[in-house]
């Protein structure tokens, strides 16, 4: 139905292959631990978590410093033992300033006492929940959607399907390919985990075609473990898409603004998967992650990193940046946030810090030609000439009719554009001040009832008098 790709639109980076080449073969390296880590409350979508630590309290690995601050939220932990030096802003890639603790390692390598499993299957649904919970798992593969929710089904939802995002389809990321390789028994012991938590019966794991020796490795992991299954996709971005990647596998469409969960389906990424794995077996919550070095530093490579250390740190630990450098990016070159700031501490959700050169230049933009590229290439079948046009013309109403809320943010457009049109900056733009606008209306509307309430009783009030 869409030629190669397996789900609308698409493109093929050319960058890909080459980036990836460069680093798949190299295994995950343990990063020595940083003499003062900066971890932010708020690494996740949803509420940010609380701090219940002060400067001068002693911690240990695992200790939470910030408690979740609601149902969609995630617990922190301290990734070192030291002790608080303070509770300070801290910038992140995002462009967002929250507050983070801020610890002196002590190198002692003190962990708090952890609670192993070694018989899951003994566990209800309800207590795998509260251990991804407490764990402070999130989506790791970028969107930091607290996992708990997801495996948490809302009454009257159904789920059907399991499926794991093994693409890591963006260029130069490699840290689930090397998960894949280095710990596929983890994964798929992980994956059945969650099918009990969900009461699910199939799990599928989908991996590109361009990662050939993840698939065998994941399939021999399989193999014997009922209803679980092993899925080789074509090589197109962006198929790790939520969205793209249950086309792909189911044939059904997520509706415009709805969840995979209304088609019966909840999708986790191989790095979520692991993390789950270690707080069931293990008991350790969420304090490190695998993220890719790639581009132009002197050792790339992929490195499991505690949350909170500073990327220079990692981008030192990796020989230090090359003098050709541009710009460094935290994610990879379709989705990723340039940074300016290299102090800015690794999270949850950091897939890779990717060095680029000239070819990251930003080059002038042209006018439109309505050549109609982006528009086929669009995963989401929108159409972004139009919706940038209205944006650039502040006529956001307009925009959102077109369906600029349903743009992922892949980049696919602007990657096409031979204007180099700067599409996917436009809808961002354009969707934050949409979502500002709907959140100051929804604040008005709020002041506007609890004024007529105090109206309505003071006139009560005036009839009894
Ligand atoms: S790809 Fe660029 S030039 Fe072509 S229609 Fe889209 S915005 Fe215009
Ligand atoms: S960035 Fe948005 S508009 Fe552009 S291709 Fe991706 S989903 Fe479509």
């Amino acid at each position: 139905m869409f030629g190669k790709h397996l789900f609308p639109g698409g493109v093929h980076p050319k960058e890909r292959e080459n980036g990836k080449a460069v680093n798949s073969g190299n295994p995950i390296v343990d990063m020595t631990p940083p003499a003062r880590v900066t971890i932010p409350l708020s690494q996740h979508i949803g509420a940010p978590a609380k701090a219940v630590v002060k400067k001068g309290d002693r911690v240990v690995i695992g200790q939470v410093i910030g408690e979740a601050g609601g149902f969609v939220s995630a617990p922190v932990h301290a990734t070192v033992s030291g002790t608080v030096d303070e509770i300070r802003p801290c910038l992140l890639a995002s462009g967002l300033t929250v507050p983070a603790v801020v610890i002196d390692n002590d190198f002692q390598d003190e962990w708090i006492k952890l609670t192993p499993c070694s018989h899951p299957e003994t566990l209800t649904a309800k207590e795998l929940q509260d251990i991804v919970r407490n764990a402070g798992i999130v989506g790791m593969g970028g969107a930091t959607f607290p996992t708990s929710v997801k495996i948490t089904p809302a009454p009257g939802k159904t789920i059907e399907k399991l499926i794991i995002n093994g693409a890591e389809c963006e260029p130069y990321l490699t840290a689930d390919h090397r998960l894949m390789l280095e710990q596929s028994g983890r994964i798929v012991d992980g994956v059945h985990i969650i099918m009990q938590a969900l009461g699910v019966s199939e799990a599928v794991i989908g991996i590109e075609n361009n990662k050939p020796d993840a698939i065998d490795a994941m399939t021999e992991a399989a193999s014997g473990m009922d209803g679980i299954t092993v899925k080789g996709l074509p090589v197109s971005y962006p198929q790790g898409g939520e969205k793209q990647l249950i086309y792909a596998i189911t044939k059904r469409m997520v509706p415009n603004g709805g969840l995979p969960i209304d088609v019966g389906v909840v999708v986790l990424n191989v790095g979520t998967v692991f993390a789950i794995d270690e707080a069931v077996r293990d008991g350790k919550p969420l304090v490190d992650r695998v993220t890719t070095v790639g581009g132009l530093v002197n050792n790339p490579g992929n490195y499991r990193v505690r949350i909170g250390t500073p990327i220079s740190l990692l981008l030192d630990t990796c020989g230090g940046l090359r003098s050709d450098v541009r710009k460094v990016l935290s994610g990879g070159p379709m989705m990723g946030m340039a940074i300016n700031d290299l102090e800015i501490p690794v999270t949850k959700g950091s897939s890779g810090i990717l060095a680029l050169g000239e070819e990251a230049a930003e080059p002038a933009e042209g006018p439109c030609i309505r050549c109609g590229r982006c528009q086929r290439a669009c995963p989401m079948m929108l159409s972004p000439y139009l919706m940038d046009l209205y944006i650039r013309n502040e006529q956001f109403e307009s925009s959102e009719k077109l369906g600029v809320m349903n743009c992922i943010e892949c980049g696919a457009c602007t990657y096409v554009c031979p204007a180099k049109r700067m599409l996917t900056q436009s809808f961002k733009m354009g969707k934050r001040v949409i979502q500002t606008r709907r959140k100051e209306a929804a604040d008005r509307e709020k002041a506007q009832a609890a004024e007529l309430e105090k109206e309505k009783a003071a006139a009560g009030l005036k009839k009894e008098g």
